[in-house]
């Protein structure tokens, strides 16, 4: 995965020639302080790079050009130090493709009670200046995320920094390739969709594999590359000590390696698997598929693309932060009314990113399939906030669905569930969030993340252009289904779907 330093915003500032050179200057000065500031900031993972001011309407339209064309930029991060008439803007807007955020900012913190006077005033003036630029990103419907705030200030800097890790995650979908492996689970809805649409909404290609693509990687595998990477097992996780369970766990571990080499062989960032179409394998690939996920690929069970693609994107958007993101499932529920409670899990594919202490490799057999015996890494996960969501194909646009929930700590062992899983409290409560999530169309899979929050996905849509339907502590049922109703309205009008 590229680092996330190594990747680039842009600071533009805007102004214009009424002030006399002597202010151009200091707006220039102020700005490259305001940028090496942001660069440093800890909430900020990417590199903060100050372009220039701009002060005419072909210098926005060359910088925005620049931008479009230079892979190190995922964004461009505006900035009206003084006040920049907006018109200039609309050309370069209107061409600019990559992730924009307006910074509302000022350079000093407070008001210079003593010292203002009309010259202060001239060379000062974001909090108008701002707003003329904010009008013609709204007058043109330019998506864009405003950051308002002092820029030294954690809040300001904590929103640009989600911000920028978001545009992060945009840019990796635009050259993310998914290998659908197997095609679907017969007859299920959900995971299907448009991929030529999704392409062109999201950047992402879509592509099938049958399952002999990869055997021929498994068939390739040395003992000794398999003896290596059990005993990396060995290391990292506890083992089981029946001799049988260790051939399976062999076996496991050749799975492993073979889909890795499948992968990297066709530079996939993501991949779908169906444990109906296994030909050639002995198992379903499971801890193969944890451990892939731990590494930064999306997978989605079942020939899910949708959430193998959200779950690539987030994986590089949350790198580095406390948490983890996997593929996930709302398995059962508890309908305990003191503490009602989602139990989720899958047949085997949970990331060990999310796991609390050191996982256990586990063989057991696995209902459906008709395979042997699969190994798998089983955990808990950790007590905090974290977030489900879903992307759906709604057939003419796709919805984002998610919902906020507090993952707890099971009160109960779990002696007979050889599977990772997480014990979650939806919000609002599990009555409205299940209700909410079934009349928005949420799919049964999910990326679960302790890692981001809402504020993540609000950005990612705004640069996708999709709809986001949220379920948090605020939902309630009646206004969430008008929600649903206006916003199909509003997606046939504003031809964004
Ligand atoms: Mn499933």
């Amino acid at each position: 995965m590229k680092d996330l330093s190594k990747s680039e915003i842009w600071l533009v500032t805007g102004s214009q020639h009424l002030y006399g050179e002597e202010v151009l200057t200091s707006v220039a000065s102020h700005s490259r302080e305001l940028a090496a500031g942001l660069d440093k900031s800890e909430f900020v993972p990417v590199q903060v790079v100050f372009k220039s001011v701009v002060t005419t309407a072909g210098q926005i339209t060359e910088v925005c050009q620049q931008a479009n064309s230079a892979h190190s930029c995922i964004g461009v991060v505006v900035w009206m130090h003084t006040f920049s008439p907006a018109k200039m803007w609309i050309r370069g807007l209107q061409i600019l493709n990559k992730p924009l955020a307006h910074l509302h900012t000022q350079y000093h913190t407070e008001i210079p009670w003593e010292s203002i006077d009309m010259d202060f005033m001239n060379e000062n003036q974001s909090a108008h200046g701002d707003r003329e630029f904010g009008f013609i990103t709204s007058r043109l419907r330019i998506p864009r995320k405003v950051v308002v705030g002092h820029w030294k200030q954690p809040s300001a800097q904590q929103q640009l920094g989600t911000w920028a890790r978001v545009a992060a995650g945009w840019a990796a979908l635009q050259n993310t390739r998914v290998a659908r492996i197997g095609d679907n689970m017969r007859q299920v809805a959900v995971t299907e969709g448009d991929k030529v649409a999704a392409q062109a909404r999201f950047g992402f290609e879509v592509n099938g594999y049958g399952l002999g693509d990869v055997v021929k990687h498994v068939k390739d595998i040395n003992q000794s590359q398999v003896t290596q990477l059990v005993e990396e097992y060995h290391q990292r996780y506890h083992m089981p000590s029946d001799s049988r369970h260790q051939e399976s766990v062999k076996e496991a571990a050749r799975i492993e390696l073979g889909l890795r080499s499948f992968l990297e062989a066709g530079e996939f960032q993501a991949f779908t698997d169906t444990f109906e179409n296994l030909y050639g394998l002995k198992q379903l690939p499971g801890i193969a598929v944890q451990r892939l996920m731990a590494d930064g690929f999306g997978f989605g069970a079942e020939g899910d693309w949708k959430t193998a693609a959200l779950l690539r994107a987030i994986k590089v958007m949350d790198q580095g932060l406390p948490g983890g993101s996997s593929f996930m499932e709302d398995y059962t529920y508890d309908f305990n009314p003191q503490r009602p409670l989602v139990l989720g899990a899958h047949m085997l594919e949970i990331c060990p990113s999310i796991a609390r202490g050191k996982p256990s490799v586990e063989v057991h057999p696995l209902g459906i399939g008709g395979k042997e015996d699969p190994a798998r890494l089983v955990f808990d996960s950790d007590a905090g906030p974290a977030i489900n969501v879903s992307l759906i194909d709604l057939g003419h646009r796709f919805r984002l669905v998610a919902n906020e929930v507090e993952v707890k700590q099971p009160s109960h062992e779990l002696p007979r569930l050889p599977v990772a899983r997480v014990l979650w409290a939806p919000q609002p409560g599990l009555e409205v969030a299940a209700h909410c999530w079934i009349l928005a169309g949420g799919a049964h899979h999910t990326v679960f993340s302790k890692a981001i929050t809402m504020e993540f996905l609000e950005d990612f849509a705004e640069i996708a252009g999709v709809e986001l339907v949220i379920i948090d502590k605020d939902t309630r049922t009646r206004d969430l289904k008008q929600q649903l109703r206006w916003n199909e309205a509003y997606y046939q009008l504003a031809e964004r779907g």
